[in-house]
């Protein structure tokens, strides 16, 4: 089974807007092994919904519609849907009551626009909304499924599993599983170089992917033990090069390691300004183990915050390996932390020179006993850079740490 998206909103056209709805349907149903041929995103009008509507139905066997079921003038796919089926709208009185009711309960009026959240295509089924008043639509018509469900991704999410998921898993049957293998301190050639041979693992889907935090294998497989056993296999190449295979996020698995060996973190940061720190006190529970930090952009703040020595400043400059390892000590001793990080480096896109070329950056971790450092040169825009850069830090992290699990579990 193939399935096609039309995504309806005007905001959804103006820049800036990303359309989630699409993203999380497209892996819904890429869990049922269903795949999605194309998606299609237009303006509140009905003639371009209900065109759409009919072009989805040309390539596909299911067809979502995402917005524009709720009671404003711009909402229009109800109209749309049932032009492109040629299907007459008509009010059902029992939808009509229901919406009086729930509306007149929360004190609220019902009007004409209300109303028409109770027009469906004649023959068209309804999906309960559990969180807003639009009620969504499912019809089967000349083997094509069609459903409509509102914009709003609260509402969407669980009307979709809710109306359509256990339809869809009826008809289809072919549960997919599916995971996600995620891996640090890698290049993607290199991983892509040393996992290639396994690619052509009959029954297994393999795709590569890299971003921010690191290199992504997505397996996708109709039986489990065939997934199992690739997963087994590339788990066992990759070494501590994998940190999670059930989509957990590198700060995430730091910071349970840390829970773990009931050990805290400091951090000072310089290029990174605060973002090491936000990433881990996004973690739920990171109090536990992340006591603080520093951002220390000037040299001044670096020697007053941060325990920085002038001397070294002026000797070796603000980005430099003396500097990073100084910031690391420096924020672990005044915050009381077991471990401190010390990032520093030139996010560009100014600011750099032949020996300090933007993309450098100096990571220090500092247990007290033991101070690594790592100079990073990184390719990609400031943010990339900066981005990477946290990925970096969290990474030597987690590995002194599972170094440290290894030595305790050895003792
Ligand atoms: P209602 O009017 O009942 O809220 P609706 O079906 O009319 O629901 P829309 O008006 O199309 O929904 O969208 C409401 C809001 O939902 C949008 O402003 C937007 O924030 C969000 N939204 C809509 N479509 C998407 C999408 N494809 N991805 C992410 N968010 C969306
Ligand atoms: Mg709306």
């Amino acid at each position: 089974m193939r399935a096609e998206l039309v995504i309806v909103g005007s905001e959804m056209l103006r820049f800036g807007r990303r359309d989630t709805n699409a993203d999380w349907l497209i892996e819904q149903l890429e869990r049922l092994g269903i795949e999605t041929s194309g998606r299609t995103l237009v303006r509140d009008d009905p003639a371009r919904i209900a065109a759409a509507v009919r072009y989805a139905m040309e390539q596909a066997e299911l067809i979502i519609i995402t917005g524009g079921l709720g009671p404003t003038e711009d909402d229009r796919s109800r109209d749309g849907l049932a032009a492109a089926l040629g299907l007459p709208l008509e009010s059902d009185s029992e939808m009509l009551e229901r919406l009086r009711l729930l509306l007149l309960s929360r004190g609220r009026p019902f009007g004409d626009n209300q109303a028409q959240q109770a027009l469906r295509p004649r023959g068209a089924a309804w999906i309960d909304n559990p969180v807003g008043t639009a009620p969504g639509m499912i019809l089967a018509h000349r083997d094509r499924l069609l459903a409509a469900l509102p914009g709003v991704p609260e509402e969407m999410k669980p009307m979709f599993r809710a109306g359509l998921l256990p339809r869809l898993e009826n008809s289809h049957g072919r549960a997919f599983h599916k995971r996600t293998l995620k891996v640090a301190g890698r290049t993607e050639p290199s991983v892509d170089e040393q996992m290639k041979d396994l690619y052509a693992t009959p029954g297994v889907e393999v795709t590569i992917l890299s971003g921010s935090e690191g290199i992504e294998l997505h397996l996708v497989a109709e039986l489990a033990e065939s997934l199992e056993r690739l997963e087994a296999l590339m788990c066992e190449r990759l070494g501590r090069d994998l940190y999670s295979r059930d989509d957990r996020t590198l700060p995430a698995v730091a910071g349970e390691l840390l829970l773990e060996l009931g050990k805290s973190l400091a951090t000072a940061e310089s290029c990174t300004a605060g973002m090491l720190a936000a990433a881990v006190t996004d973690i739920p529970g990171s109090s536990a183990w992340f006591r603080g930090g520093v951002v220390v952009y000037s040299d001044d703040l670096k020697i007053k915050l941060a325990g920085v020595r002038e001397e070294t400043l002026a000797a070796r400059g603000a980005v430099s390996e003396e500097v990073a390892r100084e910031l690391a000590a420096g924020v672990r001793t005044c915050c009381g932390a077991d471990y401190g990080i010390g990032i520093t480096g030139v996010a560009g896109p100014g600011g750099g020179s032949e020996d300090k070329p933007v993309g450098l950056v100096h990571i220090a971790l500092d247990d007290g006993e033991d101070a690594g450092h790592w100079r990073i040169l990184q390719f990609g825009d400031r943010h990339l850079v900066r981005r990477r850069s946290v990925t970096a830090a969290l990474d030597r992290l987690r590995r002194r740490l599972l170094d440290a699990r290894d030595r305790r579990g050895a003792q």
